[in-house]
């Protein structure tokens, strides 16, 4: 196949660009995939959108990000809704370096336009019920931050939106890419090939593999992640989705009620230390929220405790992300 532009890699990256050179008319584009649309990263993610980082390169990014967003509607027309929450992200410290690192993270992206904000422990606990003041130095905060509900419907509508403006998405394994005269080659893992006056390759870890053999180093490494889903909890206990800095701990409640928590302490072979995974996050939330009326106690007891029903999903690299189901501990 020949086109203008050659893109490798059917995940948020690689559709976004496809759609945005799309828009801009810059001729015809292919995408080139060898599983599916969201097979990657893009499809088990935790759907969060924020603008607090810690680089104002990446404070700009997602400040054109949530401008894009907040017209998703109208910019890519989705045909389900990705059901943006707007319910701001908390960065918890429990340490005052960490605090005074927030401090200066907070200057840096207020001069980038994000408008985010320190915040005393108690200003905190007033935003999330429940949240323990003891033990917090302080806090920051960002009430623009959100997360998408159904983020896969976000990957979904710039695929769509992207073959209504002619982009074609082609399902390919491509094995490698080399300049050629009039530009590009690729050659397909089935022995077959296509062109193109310019490549981009978006195949996230993949795209070292691929680069590297024409001088292209680029230091992009798989890292496993974690995340965790409770059973359904009734009421609204999270809404500001809440970072705990020190713990490396980050927690939500979904519109469904079920909270999703990740743990970047988790790392390991998940079939040895997935049982500590899951008591350690248990009482990291326990330790952070003891101040729920009892009945919510209760209930966030029972949704943590039905360990059955908490879901790891794994990312074996090389391969495809996939569920694993978790023994039941039981009990609330
Ligand atoms: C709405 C949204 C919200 C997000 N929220 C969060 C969040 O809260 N927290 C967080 O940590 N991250 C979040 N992310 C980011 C996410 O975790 C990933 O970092 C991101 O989706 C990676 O996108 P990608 O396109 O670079 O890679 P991928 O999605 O992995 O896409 C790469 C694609 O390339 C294909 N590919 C690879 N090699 C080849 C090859 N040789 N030939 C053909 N195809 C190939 C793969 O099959 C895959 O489909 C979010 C992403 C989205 C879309």
């Amino acid at each position: 196949m020949t086109s203008d532009i050659a893109i490798v890699g059917a995940g948020i990256t690689g559709l976004s660009v496809a759609f945005h050179l799309a828009e801009r008319g810059v001729g015809s584009i292919v995408v080139y995939e060898r599983e599916g649309i969201g097979a990657g990263a893009s499809g088990v993610q935790p759907g969060g959108v924020r603008q607090q980082w810690s680089t104002r390169l990446n404070c700009l990014m997602a400040r054109d990000s949530l401008a894009f967003y907040s017209k998703l509607g109208e910019r890519l027309r989705p045909r389900v809704d990705p059901g943006f929450r707007p319910c701001g992200y908390v960065f918890v410290a429990h340490e005052s370096d960490t605090l005074e690192r927030l401090r200066a993270e907070v200057a840096m992206q207020n001069a980038a336009g994000v408008p985010s904000r320190l915040a005393t422990a108690e200003e905190a606990a007033e935003l999330v019920p429940g949240l323990r003041v003891e033990g917090i130095a302080g806090a920051s905060l960002c009430t623009e931050d959100g997360y998408f509900d159904r983020p896969q419907a976000v990957v979904e509508a710039f695929a769509e939106a992207a073959r209504l403006l002619g982009v074609a998405v082609v399902h390919a394994d491509v094995s490698g890419v080399e300049p050629v005269r009039s530009g590009w080659r690729l050659r397909f893992a089935d022995g077959t090939g296509g062109e193109a006056s310019q490549v981009i390759v978006a195949a996230s870890v993949d795209t070292r593999a691929l680069l590297r053999p024409i001088g292209v180093d680029l230091p992009i490494v798989a890292e496993d992640r974690w995340l965790f889903f409770s059973e359904s909890i009734a009421e609204r206990l999270l809404d500001p989705l809440v970072i705990a800095v020190d713990r490396h701990f980050a927690v939500k409640q979904l519109a469904d009620g079920r909270l999703l928590a990740s743990d970047l302490s988790a790392t390991g072979d998940a079939g040895e230390a997935s049982e500590g995974w899951r008591g350690r996050l248990q009482q990291v939330v326990v330790d952070l929220l003891p101040r729920l009326e009892p009945r919510y106690r209760r209930e966030l007891a029972h949704a943590l405790g039905h360990m059955s029903l908490l879901r790891l999903i794994e990312r074996v690299t090389g391969e495809r992300w996939r569920p694993v189901e978790t023994s039941t501990t039981g009990g609330d």
